[in-house]
């Protein structure tokens, strides 16, 4: 693997993707970023990461459909080529109690946090299996694993994930392709940010001590997580090392899913 290998992130305009692409873009990889972003933003985006000396894109496609799938394909082909990396991280979160859960809500998760992957991966892997290498890397979440009360279409979305990376995983193993998941626990990302405001009204707490209680009820290391860590470890999942892991579902969670 050399220099040249291109990387699509998607939802790197924000939180986990950014500094996934972050770490990227310094590690030599042509990054295509993707993500909700206004024209002025995304060239502020482009400008900071010219940095690293590659040659980057941008692709402000919604991902809440097939057609949004095709058009960040067609981005992404005509700013870098084909990705020998694809990393599904673009998500969404709403919470309610399942027998409350807005339809709209519920399509909604599905069709970013599940439905996206499988087009993205379905498009893309015909390059891939025709280089003879390829990652994918899905950002699932411990929501793939285990489950949580009020987030009904998150778990269900992030368990097919799993499922869909073990599939891929699979049907790819001859082409030297692997197919991952990684689960992290609660990362420190604006995604969180309505679950800690919400518990600051409703316990009257400052922002700061309902962070530690959102965290701590879950994760027995009662600290999120930093974003780059997944950063770090999808890129470890591109190298040398990782080149037999495939099918996993790799948490990074504090000791959430232990228990
Ligand atoms: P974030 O809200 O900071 O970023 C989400 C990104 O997805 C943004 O770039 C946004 O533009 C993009 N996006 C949202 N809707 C989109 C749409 N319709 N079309 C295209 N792009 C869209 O979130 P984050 O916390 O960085 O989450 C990234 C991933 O990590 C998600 O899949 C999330 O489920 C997962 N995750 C997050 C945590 C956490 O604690 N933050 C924990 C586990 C898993």
């Amino acid at each position: 693997k050399d220099s040249s290998h291109a990387v699509l992130i998607t939802g790197s305009t924000s939180g986990i993707g950014l500094a996934m692409a972050h770490c990227f873009g310094r590690a030599g990889y042509q990054v295509m970023l993707h993500g909700l972003a206004d024209q002025d933003s995304a060239q502020a985006l482009l400008a900071e990461f010219a940095r690293y000396g590659s040659h980057n894109g941008f692709s402000d496609a919604d991902l809440s459909t097939e057609e949004g799938c095709a058009q960040l394909v067609r981005d992404t082909r005509e700013a870098v080529g084909n990705p020998s990396v694809l990393i599904n991280n673009a998500g969404i979160q709403f919470t309610a109690p399942a027998h409350d859960f807005p339809a709209q809500k519920w399509q909604q998760i599905l069709s970013i946090n599940l439905s996206a992957g499988f087009f993205l991966s379905r498009d893309l892997l015909p390059a891939m299996r025709a280089a003879n290498w390829g990652r994918i890397i899905n950002i699932a979440s411990v929501h793939g694993l285990v489950a949580s009360e009020h987030k009904a279409a998150y778990c269900a979305a992030k368990h097919g994930l799993i499922g869909l990376t073990k599939v891929l995983a699979l049907e790819n193993a001859d082409c030297n392709i692997t197919a991952n998941a990684i689960c992290p626990g609660w990362v420190e990302t604006p995604l969180i940010q309505p679950q800690i405001e919400a518990i600051s009204r409703e316990q009257q707490l400052d922002l700061e001590a309902a962070r530690a209680q959102l965290v701590g009820a879950k994760q027995p290391m009662a600290k999120a997580s930093r974003p780059e860590a997944i950063g770090e470890l999808a890129l470890y999942l591109c190298g040398d090392f990782a080149s037999t892991i495939t099918g996993a579902s790799l948490p990074v969670d504090g000791g959430w899913t232990a228990q």
